[in-house]
């Protein structure tokens, strides 16, 4: 689960860590009051999206092509202005793809006077299983391109989780960005409460893109972009009230609603599968036969039947789903639950698009019993190569 950059820095303030004052604003009218509570002289307005790349977005229309979703002013009133014009519009940017997102909250900070832009990020390697720190003298720029042309200039090393963070990881850090002074205390002083953060929040990923030397010599979080594990979020109270359920897919907001693990994916042939495994398995056999799968989706062992009926209702309201394969290994979960759902969501949405149905395990014969006597155009399968064949034989006619 993603946050938005006001609300990871302010999570950063509580850990101590050095960020901008700032406001937030979700309505046009608000704007002047916030701008104002701030000292100046100069005011940045930031359009709040879960994406990257603001700085160089660019607005949809009225005045397309206008760039900018972070904006540097110079009054009260020029900033609130400038927080009026992006409410409500699309932003787009490189990470939000070509439909963009709308701005919904702006955000209006005290400006800095910048002397040096670095990069730096803590994220969970999954090669070594830890927490690494990831830093660059590039900031402001995308890491990736960062990697891509100059990698020397990015330093990155996991962390012991025996010893946790120790003071010579922060100097080390502090060494690569080229700090001096004051800063070396700074940066292992922040390492630290970064590294507090990440543990004691779930975080997947905190990245401060840039970390910035301002002109008086001291280093500032001047961007924040923070992503945590959904699973932990059962003990992560504070973090969860953050959701911003506006910024997620319609589909797998849904989903998440009834406990189904399902993620939207650009195929055409909508997959309904218990296990991850199995659904795996099932997409990789889709590809194999020449298809795509239009998403990936784990039922769970202990379905009901409303939730499969429900699952099934979010496939088909999927339209780029040309045909559906629902495989089903019935161990835990039984086969006749899965046909019942399948067949009272066809009966409650239609169906528009060939449906094949594979059932293994137990209570199968119960199962396509179910669906045979239920006067669904069904294509029943034997096994999971022959599933798929017949699958992406509908689809292609
Ligand atoms: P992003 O484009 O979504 O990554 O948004 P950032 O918060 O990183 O802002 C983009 C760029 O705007 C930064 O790299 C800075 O160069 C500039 N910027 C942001 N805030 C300030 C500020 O307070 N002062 C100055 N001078 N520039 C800023
Ligand atoms: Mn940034």
């Amino acid at each position: 689960m993603n946050i938005h950059e006001y609300q990871a820095k302010s999570l950063l303030r509580s850990y101590g860590a050095p960020v901008s004052d700032g406001r937030i604003v979700t309505r046009a009218e608000e704007a002047k009051t916030a701008a104002g509570e701030l000292d100046g002289p100069v005011w940045v307005v930031k359009a709040q999206i879960h994406a990257g790349g603001r700085g160089k977005g660019s607005f949809k229309e009225p005045d397309a092509g206008e760039k900018g979703g972070v904006r540097l002013t110079k009054s009260v009133e020029e900033a609130s202005d400038e927080a009026r014009r992006m409410l409500g519009r699309t932003l787009v940017t490189h990470q939000t793809g070509p439909e963009g997102k709308q701005v919904g909250r702006v955000y209006i900070e005290d400006g800095s006077g910048i002397s040096r832009e670095l990069y730096l990020a803590l994220l969970v390697d999954r090669q070594t299983s830890r927490i690494s720190f990831v830093c660059s003298t590039e900031g402001g720029m995308d890491i990736e391109e960062v990697a891509a042309s100059t990698p020397d200039r990015i330093l990155s090393f996991s962390v012991d989780p025996v010893t946790g963070y120790q003071p010579f990881h922060g100097r080390r850090i502090a060494y690569a960005l080229g700090l001096e002074g004051k800063q070396v205390k700074q940066c292992v002083a922040l390492m630290g409460m970064l590294y507090r953060l990440f543990v004691e929040k779930d975080a997947e990923m905190v990245e401060i893109n840039p970390l910035i030397v301002t002109d008086e010599g001291d280093l500032k979080c001047l961007d924040a972009k923070m992503g945590f594990d959904g699973n932990a979020l059962y003990r992560q109270q504070e973090i969860a009230s953050l959701r911003d359920e506006s910024e997620e897919d319609a589909k797998e907001l849904q989903a998440s609603k009834y406990d189904l693990n399902y993620i939207a994916l650009d195929g055409e042939i909508g997959c309904m599968v218990n296990g991850a495994g199995l659904a795996m398995a099932t997409m990789d056999i889709i590809k194999l036969y020449g298809s795509a799968p239009a998403n990936f989706l784990d039922v769970g062992g202990s379905a009901t039947k409303e939730k499969v009926t429900e699952a099934f209702k979010i496939i088909t309201s999927d339209k780029n789903v040309k045909g559906i394969l629902v495989n089903i290994f019935g161990g835990i979960m039984r086969c006749d639950v899965i046909a019942e759902g399948v067949v009272a969501a066809v009966k409650e949405v239609g169906l528009e698009v060939p449906l094949v149905v594979r059932l293994e395990g137990t209570n199968v014969e119960k199962g396509k019993e179910i669906i045979k006597t239920s006067g669904l155009n069904v294509i029943a399968a034997d096994d999971l190569a022959d599933a798929a064949d017949k699958v992406v034989k509908a689809v292609n006619g």
